[in-house]
Parts: structure tokens; sequence; C-alpha cells
């Protein structure tokens, strides 16, 4: 069994050689034996041995060192390898293992531990090898500078280990999905020379897709939809809408990509089957034997991508559910009370004006009634879809009740508030009609601060609701500022 196996012993201590040698020699092995790290690389790649040993501390080059050269060869990369060390600490195990090693024995764990582990990989590997293809023959020796090799391996490592980090910082940006993505472009373009870079997360509810373009590039969205789908298999296919009906969320970042360079695309489907998590595809200059460009490098490098975004997509989609109504699409009600609260605190130092709008919809029960539920959900949906269409970024809509909703309008007077809400009530009553909800109507109370009540929301809210009372006492299908309803409400 163990005949003729060739084992190589890579140790700085005399005594050690000599005893682990003999040990092995006496189960029938025949030993190469090393006095540091760099011969044990050129005796490996010179002799190909049936099994590597290995010390860790050694002159010129560690063990760990070797174990990462020897997997990074082709011709050596199945050799197996142990590390023997009296090294015994936890970090010293991971990175031997992590190095490539395929088992890590202590010199404490004594001999027979160390020449059963031995006898394992050797039989393990046997199996493998007859199972796989044939046994590798060994090239004629090429001109290898080992230190030159070790150096360009480590250099690779760090740089691949220094994007990945970075990468794995995108985690900070978890708040702001597309801050997140924009982020990941950036770096990316830092490492690849791309155009457009594209990811799909297959296991979101529904599906959706990412594309991250550089600069004004021609590619359509199209084309990346149907370049994501290019890696997945039919099966996955049907159960997937058609390219064009596949939600894709488009961020552009600075710079370009020379147009006149051969452009490439290149796409990855990403995860194990079934499970698979979603792909990836990237266009950008055609690959040249540069960095960044080796496939296996490039499905790594996607990989990360994909779980930071997917964690940050996924932070995002939560977010929005908890705080928006799932009906209408804008804030509920525990996010307006807070955002509405932290609005007036930030605007009672130098009394900015902030404005609030009740918006109610007259006669909703009559509706609900007449035409049943579904209608006035349908009404409710239209309703939520003009707020978000009519209001400025530092605006916010929300449902506050059932059909009642509160529009808060930042350094915003009573005047423009009126305008505002009597803009919203117009457009409301053409949406409806042309939804077929003719004669729905709706009335709307406007508060101001300072000119109404102090930066309070409690008062602020009771102003607009008596406002809103008071257009619904007046016959509805108007707006009422807190100046005309309350007898108390006098200019501050
Ligand atoms: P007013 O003009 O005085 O506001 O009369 P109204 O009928 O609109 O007011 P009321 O408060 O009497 O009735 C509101 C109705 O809105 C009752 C409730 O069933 C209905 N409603 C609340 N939420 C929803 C919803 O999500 N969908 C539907 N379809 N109806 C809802
Ligand atoms: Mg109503
Ligand atoms: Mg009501």
């Amino acid at each position: 069994m163990t005949e003729g196996k060739t084992i190589l012993l890579a140790d700085d201590s005399r005594l050690v050689r000599t005893v682990i040698g003999r040990a092995l020699e006496g189960r029938g092995y025949r030993v190469l034996l090393a006095e540091d790290g760099l011969a044990a690389v050129e005796q490996a790649w010179a002799r190909l041995p049936d099994l590597v040993l290995l010390d860790v501390d050694m002159p010129r080059m560690n063990g760990y060192q070797v174990a990462r050269l020897l997997r990074s060869e082709a011709r050596t990369a199945d050799i197996p390898v142990v590390i023997l060390s009296s090294r015994e600490a936890a970090g010293d195990i991971f990175w031997g293992l992590e190095a490539g090693a395929d088992a890590y024995v202590t010199k404490s764990a004594g001999e027979l531990v160390l020449l059963s582990t031995v006898a394992r990989l050797l039989q393990e590997r046997g199996r493998s090898r007859r199972a796989g293809p044939a046994p590798m023959t060994a090239r004629p020796e090429e001109s290898l500078d080992v230190l030159a090799r070790l150096n360009q391996l480590l250099d690779q490592k760090l740089f691949e280990a220094t994007v990945l980090n970075q990468i794995g910082e995108l985690a900070a940006e978890l708040r702001d999905y597309r801050r997140a993505a924009e982020r990941a472009g950036q770096l990316l373009a830092r490492v690849l020379d791309y155009q457009v870079c594209g990811l799909l997360f297959l296991q979101a509810e529904p599906v959706e897709g990412l594309m991250i373009a550089r600069g004004q590039v021609a590619v359509t969205e199209q084309a990346v939809r149907e370049r994501l789908l290019t890696p997945l298999a039919a099966e996955i296919l049907a159960d997937l809408p058609p390219p064009a009906a596949l939600p894709l969320t488009v961020v552009r970042i600075e710079g370009s990509v020379d147009a006149d360079e051969p452009q490439l695309w290149r796409e990855l489907a990403l995860g194990d089957e079934p499970d698979l998590l979603g792909s990836f595809c990237v266009l950008g200059r055609a690959p040249a034997p540069q960095r960044g460009d080796n496939r296996e490098w490039l499905r790594t490098l996607a990989l990360h991508l994909f779980t930071a975004l997917d964690n940050a997509r996924l932070y995002a989609r939560l977010r929005e559910t908890a705080i928006t109504d799932g009906l209408t699409g804008v804030f509920n009600r525990r996010y307006f009370a807070d955002q509405f609260a932290r609005l007036c605190q930030r605007c009672a130092p130098e009394r900015r004006p902030l404005s609030v709008i009740l918006l109610d919809v007259d006669h909703f029960k009559r509706l609900n009634d007449t035409l049943g539920h579904q209608a006035g959900d349908a009404a409710l949906r239209e309703l939520g879809s003009v707020l978000r269409e009519a209001l400025r970024p530092n605006d916010f809509a929300a449902r506050y009740g059932g059909e009642e909703f509160a529009v808060v309008l930042l350094d915003t007077d009573e005047g423009q508030a009126v305008q505002l809400a009597e803009r919203l009530r117009r457009t409301l009553r053409e949406r409806w009609a042309r939804a077929g909800l003719w004669h729905l109507t709706a009335s709307a109370g406007v508060a101001t601060a300072p000119t109404h009540g102090p930066h309070e929301p409690e008062t602020l809210l009771a102003l607009a609701d008596r406002a809103l009372y008071a257009a619904k006492a007046r016959g509805r299908d108007r707006t009422v500022s807190a100046r005309d309803a309350s007898p108390t409400a006098t200019e501050q």
C-alpha cells in the first residue's frame, strides 16, 4: 500500500528530519528532505512527491507560504500537504488550513497521529485519483523562479483581499441601497474597466435586478436584463417574468470607458444549483492578461458585490415595508408621527414656516357601500399616487387614518399650503373621474406654524383637524385654513 510513495519532509531541524524521516521510512515510504521552505518548493516542483510534510518556522520561506505556492501551481495543486508544527494556537491552525494544507498536526500530538494522518491522506488521494483523470506526469522543468512566483502570488492575494475587504465595508452603506450601489460601482471601476454591470437577485420577492452604468453609456436596460438572464437554466427562467417585465434599479455613476476599445459581455450565475442566488453581468474592455480579468477572480468579486448589495437591498426593502402603507405607498402613521415631531423640533428655533394639510375623502363610506370595498381601495391607491407625484423632495405624505391623509410641507406658509391643498384636490377629482369614480371629492384642513400655533405636532394636528371639520361642515369639497376655522387662531 505505502510502497513506492514518496514523501517530502521539510524541516529546518536536523533532529526532526532524522526522527520523522526514520519513522516514515519505517512505514515503507521513500523520503525526500528539505532544510528550508525554498528548497521544499524547488524539490516539490522538481520531484512531484506523493505528499508534503511541512514545518511552519523555517528559514527563507515558511510553511504557510510553501503550502500556498504548491496549491497555486497546477501540477502540485493536488499533492496532499500536512503541516507539522509546534505551534498550537487556533490562529496558526486556521492560517495553515487557509493556506491550503489538508491537515495540521501539532508536534505534541505524537508520531502515531502523524503517521495515520499521512496514511489517510495518501489513501484518499489514491481513491480520488482512480476515480478522477489520469495522474499528472511531470512536465519538463520550466525556468521557475520560486521567490518571484511567491511574490507575485502574495501580491495578487493582497490585491484581492484589499478589494474584497473594501467591498465588505460597503456594509456601512446599508441604510441606503442606491448609495451602496453607487459605492460598489465606483469600487468596481477601480479594479475593472467596465461600462455597465448588473446583478440579479433571484431570492428577492419579486425577483429584481440592479444596473450600474458609468457615465452616459448607450447600453439599454433591456440589454442588461437579457444578459442577467443568459446564464440561468431554462427551469429557472420558466418561473421568471419576461425580461421586459423584470424590475431593474438603475444607478449611474461618474466616469467612462473608452468606447473605441473592444468591449465584451461576460456573465455568470452566482451560487450553487438548485439554490442559485442570482447572476452577474459586466460589459467592459475585452480581457487582457491583467488583473481582474481572471474568471475565478471575477466570480469571487461578483459574489462579494452580490452579498453586500443584496444585504443593502434587503435592508432597504424591509425598512420600506416597515414605514410605508401597503395600499397607498405613502408613509404609515407611525413614521409620520416620528418625522413630523422631528420636523417640528428642527423648525421651531428659527420659526421656519411648517404646514400640515389633513386631507379626507368625502362620503367615502357611501362609495364603499355603493360600489364596493374594491372601488374604495382603488380610490385610495389613486390618492396615494397623486400625493407621491405632487410633492417636493422635502415634503412628505402619510396615511393618517382610513381615508384620511396628512401632508407635511417644509418652509411653506399658510397661503402656499392652501394653494397646494387646492391643487391636490383638483388633481384628485380629475384622476378619480378618469378612473370612473365620478363626483368623488376630498376636503382639506390646513394649519401652519408659527402662523396658527406653535411648532408642536399635537397642536398643529388639532388645528388642521378642526379646519378639516369646518370644511366638512360647510359642505365638503373645499379647503379651510385654521385661521378661518377657529376664532382663537391669531397671527403670531
Ligand atoms: P366624510 O365625508 O364625513 O368624511 O364621510 P366618510 O364616509 O368619508 O367618513 P366616515 O369616517 O364615516 O367613513 C370612512 C369610511 O372609510 C369607513 C371605512 O370603512 C372606510 N375605510 C377606511 N379604510 C378603508 C380602506 O382601506 N379601504 C376601503 N375601501 N375603505 C376604507
Ligand atoms: Mg371621509
Ligand atoms: Mg374619515
